[in-house]
């Protein structure tokens, strides 16, 4: 499918410093650079990249090789796409003949959910710019929030119509098969036939897994009826595996890594709001509890997390919940208590970056002290 010279130049491209540390936070070690290995639940740094064999190993579990056993590893993908992704990074083009319907089957279904999903999020913030109930109602609640019309469109936000099966119609007319629709959960199909949109009538923020693709959609409902769930989002499929996402992290790793520290909120707008006040290293575990799998996330860019919650009461109960399992993956937690009324949202908006960083710097209180206050 991709001639043999053009693997050639791939591999001759693909430098395995690039490729690793675009997951993993590496520290230089001797001639060698070693960080946690994203295979394993590794505790103390395992994981090593030679720059000079341009190979990487890890040294508990044993994962590892060229940077495209990594990729095909990391990113779940097989040779020839492990192949594309890395022809992507490094900009090479690759001439492939045309699929045959038996090679489309083949495709797996994780990536026919991939692209479903990607083409959902194109549909849905074509839908706040151009049709006129997202523009006047889906567009302007983010105006209204304050958002930017650069930070829209950088967290690619949409809005869904409300309308019953608006999204179905149109991706059937455009090509999208029923059963990825379902899949992904984008539509809901009833057994006597019937199919109605999941996200309907809301405002929409993509999640999108460590590496940019989107493997979930949370959608927030503008009307105020006390009928209708506030926030909908995708349900647990073959790609959103919910407790190993964190809302943010594909924009943040780098300000993470720059920082050396990370500062966790609760919800969506907390992550934006922060970003465009200037405060990128931010994630959200969307309301939920949080799990081992997210902190390992956060674990592989830093040692240091900040918990940031709402000044009352509700607020400091859920930051004491999940913070025992941070200090049991070895992490320095620390907790800054917003003034009462103001949560990362509205906090953010009212402040600078400079503001908000003294702010931080001015109250932030190491866990273990906190919790005995
Ligand atoms: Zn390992």
């Amino acid at each position: 499918m991709i001639d043999q010279p053009t693997i050639d130049r791939i591999l001759d491209a693909a430098n395995i410093m690039d490729v690793v540390s675009e997951f993993v936070t590496l520290r230089k070690r001797g001639v060698n650079y070693v960080g946690l290995c994203p295979f394993h639940d590794d505790k103390s740094p395992s994981f090593y990249v030679s720059p000079s064999k341009n190979i990487c190993k890890c040294f508990a579990c044993g994962e590892g090789g060229t940077a495209v056993h990594f990729i095909m590893k990391h990113e779940q993908l097989g040779y020839y796409d492990a192949l594309r992704y890395l022809a992507k990074k490094y900009n090479i083009d690759i001439q492939e003949r045309e699929l045959t319907d038996k090679e489309k089957q083949i495709r797996s279904d994780r990536e026919s959910m991939f692209i479903v999903n990607a083409w959902a999020q194109k549909y849905f913030t074509s839908m706040l710019y151009d049709h006129i109930d997202g523009k006047t109602i889906g567009m302007r609640y983010f105006i209204e929030r304050g958002f930017r019309e650069d930070t829209i469109r950088k967290f690619q936000l949409g809005y869904s119509l409300d309308k019953r099966d608006a999204l179905y119609q149109e991706a059937i007319k455009s090509g999208y098969k029923k059963e990825f629709l379902e899949k992904t959960g984008l539509i809901i199909a009833y057994e006597d036939g019937r199919v109605n949109d999941r996200f309907r009538g809301r405002v929409i923020f993509p999640v999108h897994s460590l590496s940019g693709k989107v493997v979930a959609f949370g959608g927030r409902v503008l009307k105020k009826d006390e009928k209708t769930a506030k926030y909908v989002n995708s349900p647990e499929s073959e790609i959103y595996h919910k407790s190993n996402e964190l809302y943010g992290i594909y924009f943040a790793k780098q300000a993470i890594v720059k920082a050396d520290c990370c500062f966790l909120v609760e919800g969506y707008t907390d992550v934006i709001s922060m970003h465009q006040s200037g405060v990128e290293n931010v994630v959200a575990s969307s309301g939920t509890a949080l799990t081992h799998g997210q902190i390992r996330l956060i674990h592989r860019f830093t040692d240091n997390i900040t918990v940031l919650y709402d000044g009352d009461a509700a607020g400091i109960k859920a930051a004491i919940r999940g913070i025992d399992l941070l200090l049991a993956e070895g992490m320095n937690v620390k907790v800054v208590l917003l003034p009462d009324g103001e949560d990362p949202d509205s906090f953010a908006r009212s402040h600078s970056a400079s503001e908000f960083s003294d702010f931080i710097r001015n109250n932030e209180t190491d866990f273990v002290r906190f919790k005995t206050q």
